[in-house]
């Protein structure tokens, strides 16, 4: 899988802090003034009150390829994204591309089975294809781990939101990738933006969850609730 940041908003911390100053000023034009520290202040201290709401002023644009339909199928189940893909109607499929997991490729008799498959898969494709139908109806029989591209466009709070469920250990491993790759590509241009992104457990500083991975305990043995 292939992550690139493309684009996102011009000085996105800056962006984020105007907007939460503006809250506080007489005039937008003030908040020309504010020094970097003053921007960092102001980041900190909106998202541990809370006051979400002014990170939505600033967006990032990934372009991811070679990722499976299994994972976009589950990313784009966060509607507050925008998103552009690969249509299978419109692109010419004919040659296998799949992803692999790991845990079938690493033991030889399931990568065998799982090859065989995606061979006959493909050859059910174009055998449909050489008979006329058209490429709408062929793609029913592609798999879920047929590769796609996508175009993503999420705003800082709805990134933050992303991060806190993809990051988690309880995420599938695909999307857990693409989103750890994701936010790695955001520190590097909004660093205290994104400081305490990451999964859930790091901003509560417990897991949510039943049962965790062991990175932090869950709130019942925080909490020692029997
Ligand atoms: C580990 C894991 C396992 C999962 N397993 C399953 C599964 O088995 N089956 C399944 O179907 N899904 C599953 N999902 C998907 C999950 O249920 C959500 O659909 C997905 O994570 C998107 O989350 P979201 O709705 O919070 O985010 P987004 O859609 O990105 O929305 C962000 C936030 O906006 C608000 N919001 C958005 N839309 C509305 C709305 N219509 N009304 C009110 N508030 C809204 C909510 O506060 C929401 O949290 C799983 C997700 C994870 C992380």
């Amino acid at each position: 899988m292939t992550v690139k940041l493309i684009n996102y908003t011009p000085e996105p911390e800056k962006t984020v802090a105007a907007a939460a100053y503006t809250c506080h000023l007489r005039k937008c034009a003030e908040i020309d003034k504010m020094s970097g520290e003053k921007i960092r202040k102001i980041i900190r201290a909106t998202r541990n009150s809370g006051h979400h709401s002014v990170m939505e002023h600033a967006s990032f644009t990934f372009a991811v390829d070679e990722i499976s339909r299994a994972c976009t199928h589950q990313l784009v189940r966060h509607r507050m994204a925008s998103f552009s893909q690969q249509s299978q109607r419109y692109v010419n499929l004919s040659e296998p591309d799949y992803v692999l997991p790991e845990t079938i490729e690493k033991n030889s008799k399931t990568k065998k089975f799982f090859e065989s498959a995606m061979k006959d898969l493909w050859d059910v494709y174009n055998k449909l294809t050489e008979n006329n139908i058209p490429d709408e109806d062929a793609r029913y029989v592609l798999p879920n781990a047929a590769k796609t591209s996508i175009v993503i466009t999420m705003n800082a709070r709805e990134l933050y939101h992303f991060f806190s469920l993809r990051c988690c250990l309880k995420a599938q491993w695909e999307i857990r990738d693409m989103a750890n790759k994701m936010l790695s590509l955001v520190k590097r241009v909004a660093p205290v933006l994104f400081e305490d992104a990451g999964p859930r457990c790091k901003q509560l500083g417990y897991c949510p969850e039943s049962e965790s991975c062991g990175l932090m305990p869950t709130k019942k043995d925080v909490l020692k609730i029997k």
